[in-house]
This record gives structure tokens, C-alpha cells and sequence, in this order.
């Protein structure tokens, strides 16, 4: 029989979070791998979605999102960023942060293009371009002075005449780091300078840590115009199942996404967008809480994992911890994430996965600490036998 999976997809498989969630279920492993918090989100908010189910939210909602969350994404940008974005024509609402990506991707760039990403890339990235027939240009993110950053030479060498578009995640997953304004202001020239757009994933917006700031490439001179920005309520809220972003952006740009959305899904989960929207109106204090227990989250993490003997990256944002294996006699992250069920009763996600050539990050594995404390202390005390 012929192989019936489109060329273009083939190679892609099985999402490496799909595949360690399951060996963690299989193994009974602590899963430190995907990353999805073990606590639930504000209550108020899972009521407003009960709320909205009981109270006749069922059907169909308007294509771009519930006028009430685009509203409520509006006001967010506006009052978080100054960022002014028309609710009717420059806010969309997607099913989760994924779509958004996807929906910008097919609808920006297509057969012939190139696409530049950071790598390592949050996985959907790669396949999304593939889906588009374009080609993924990465640049690599390297550990300098404990923190991954990009060379900006490097970056302005990506970019060829059929370049398109540029993916830009920060604060970044796996990496941690979230982009100072230098950086963005070298992303933002070469934006400029070649007339690119900028998709922003900005999923971690409000999970930052040591005073780092998020800063919105749409804020930099010259990129309001050409930045298609999206996010969801996944991270921010603790309600990765809820699968509810949003893309803002230019009109035209907006306009291009909606194309494909309507096609892809047509309209979002009506119910998730009124939790939604009284999340980003009412739950910004519960955020802060959250942020600040991730930052705690995180040092504990770090320092468990230095004391089982990884060389950590300290990430300034999102759920994730980048450990180097080498320091414990390990090469090959893949073999490691396989095999740490049995040796250690824990799973974590292998790096390599998220780069086309798969030496550029084969002694990484990435851990999350978006979990319990007491998690966190079983985890890390099963890792210390890894010694
Ligand atoms: N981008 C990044 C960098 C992520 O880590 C994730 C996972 N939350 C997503 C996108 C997908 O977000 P969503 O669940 O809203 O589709
Ligand atoms: N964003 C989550 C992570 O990086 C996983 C999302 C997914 O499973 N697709 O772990």
C-alpha cells in the first residue's frame, strides 16, 4: 500500500509531547515533560464557562470571536502595551494559540517562500510551515552568559529574496529567555529593512521572571504595521484544554488570517471565549499570583536539578528549564528522555526535537515546573539517583 500522509507531512509523526505523556501514563513516571499545570485555573473563570453553557452559549459564535473578548483583548493590549487595536477588523479569535500560528503561516506564506524561525522552535512551527509548502530558515538560539540568545549576523544571513516572514516567540519555549529590547529592535530592523512580517507567539506573555519585561515587537518603531501577534488563555490562566487564543494585528494581515480560519475551524468554542473574556477583564491579580509562584517554581527546579548534577539554563519566562546532560555522562538527549522513566521515574521532553539538525541540541532535555511543589521535590529527588 502506498504510504497515504502527504509528503510534506511526512517526517513529522507523533508530537514528542503526545509521545512522553504517554510514556509518563505507561510508566507511572512524574511527568515533567508537556507542559500543563497541575492546578486549575481562577475559579470565577470556570464558573463564567459553566455559566455560559447553562446559560444558553451553545451555538455557533460570530466567525472573528464573541464581540465581548475581542473587546476584552482590545482593552488588554491597549492597557498592558499601548498597543491601539480596532476590536472589529483587527483582533481574531482562534482555537487556541496554535491555530493562530497556523491560520498566520497558510495565510502569509506558501510554496517557494521562507519562513525564519528561532531554533530550537515550539514544535507546531516546523509542521505549520511544511503544511504551507514553505520552507523553514532557522537561527539558532546559543547559551551566552546563561541565557540562549541569537547572533544578529546570523540572523540578517537567514533572510533570502523569497523570505516572507519571521517567528518570533518570546518569552521562548524551550529556551526561557525573553528578548531584550536590543534584541527585538535587530529583529525589527531586519524586519523593515526586507520588508518581512513578524508572527509573534507571545503564549507566555505574563509568565516572566526576575523583573524581565515583556515587550511586544508590535511596540518597536515600525512593526505595527507588519506584526501579526497572537496568544491564548492556555499559560496564563492555567486552562491549556481550553484551546482559546487570538491573533491581532493590521487589518489586511488580520483579514489574510481570517481567510484561513474560516475554512479551518470557522469559529472558536463559544463558551471558553466568555471565560475568556472575563479572564483577561477580571483575573489579572490571580496572573500576578501565578507568576510569582512560577518564579518560586522555578528556583526550585533549578536548584534540584544543579544538585543532581545538570548544568541549567535559569529561564527568565514560561514553564520550562533547559538542562544540559553532558555534566552526568549523557550525550544524547533523546536516549535519555526514553530511558529516564526507568532510571529515575521521570519524564522529560528532548530538545533535539525542536531543530532540524538534531545535533544542535542533542544534550539538552527540557523540564517543566509548572507543577505542584511537592511534584517538583519527588521529581528531583528521583533525578538525584541519576548520578
Ligand atoms: N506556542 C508556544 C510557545 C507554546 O508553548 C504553546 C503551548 N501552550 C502554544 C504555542 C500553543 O498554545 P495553545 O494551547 O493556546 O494552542
Ligand atoms: N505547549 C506545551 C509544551 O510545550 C504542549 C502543547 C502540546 O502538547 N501541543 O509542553
Amino acid at each position: 500500500m502506498t504510504e497515504p500522509l502527504v509528503e510534506r507531512m511526512r517526517g513529522f509523526g507523533t508530537t514528542i509531547f503526545a509521545e512522553m505523556s504517554a510514556l509518563a501514563a505507561r510508566t507511572g513516571a512524574i511527568n515533567l515533560g508537556q507542559g500543563f499545570p497541575d492546578t486549575d485555573g481562577p475559579p470565577a473563570m470556570l464558573e463564567a464557562a459553566v455559566a455560559a453553557i447553562m446559560g444558553g452559549g451553545n451555538q455557533y459564535p460570530p466567525g472573528p470571536g464573541l464581540p465581548e473578548l475581542r473587546a476584552a483583548v482590545a482593552a488588554q493590549k491597549r492597557e498592558r502595551y499601548g498597543l491601539d487595536y480596532d476590536p472589529d477588523g483587527e483582533v481574531y479569535v482562534t482555537v487556541g494559540a496554535t491555530e493562530g500560528i497556523a491560520a498566520a503561516v497558510l495565510a502569509l506564506a506558501g510554496p517557494g517562500d521562507e519562513v525564519i524561525a528561532f531554533e530550537p522552535t515550539y514544535d507546531s512551527y516546523a509542521a505549520t510551515v511544511a503544511l504551507a509548502g514553505a520552507a523553514l530558515r532557522p537561527v539558532l538560539l546559543r547559551p551566552d552568559g546563561g541565557r540562549f540568545t541569537f547572533d544578529p549576523a546570523e540572523l540578517r544571513a537567514a533572510v533570502t529574496p523569497r523570505t516572507r516572514l519571521i517567528l518570533v516567540n518570546s518569552p521562548h519555549n524551550p529556551c526561557g529567555t525573553v528578548f531584550t529590547r536590543a534584541e527585538l529592535a535587530e529583529i525589527a530592523a531586519v524586519c523593515r529593512d526586507h520588508d518581512l512580517v513578524a508572527v509573534t507567539d507571545e503564549v507566555y506573555e505574563y509568565l516572566t521572571f526576575d523583573g524581565a519585561e515583556h515587550v511586544p515587537l508590535a511596540t518597536l518603531p515600525g512593526m505595527r504595521e507588519r506584526t501579526v501577534a497572537v496568544s491564548s488563555v492556555g499559560k496564563t490562566f492555567s486552562v491549556t484544554g481550553w484551546k482559546t487564543g487570538w491573533v491581532t494585528g493590521p487589518e489586511r494581515h488580520v483579514r489574510a488570517v481570517q481567510t484561513v480560519k474560516q475554512f479551518l475551524t470557522y469559529a472558536t468554542g463559544g463558551p471558553w471565549q466568555h471565560a475568556a473574556a472575563h479572564g483577561l477583564r477580571r483575573e489579572l491579580a490571580w496572573v500576578e499570583d501565578l507568576r510569582a509562584s512560577l518564579e518560586r517554581k522555578r528556583d526550585r527546579l533549578v536548584g534540584g536539578l544543579e544538585a543532581a548534577g545538570f548544568t541549567v539554563h535559569r529561564p527568565q519566562g514560561t514553564y520550562f528549564v533547559q538542562a544540559d546532560i553532558r555534566p552526568l555522562g549523557y550525550t544524547d538527549g533523546v536516549d535519555l528522555a526514553r530511558a529516564l522513566p526507568e532510571k529515575a521515574g521521570v519524564v522529560a521532553v528532548p530538545t533535539q526535537v525542536f531543530y532540524q539538525r538534531p545535533a544542535d541540541g542533542a544534550h539538552f532535555v527540557r523540564f517543566a515546573f509548572c507543577k505542584r511543589d511537592d511534584v517538583i521535590d519527588e521529581a528531583v529527588e528521583r533525578l538525584t539517583r541519576l548520578r
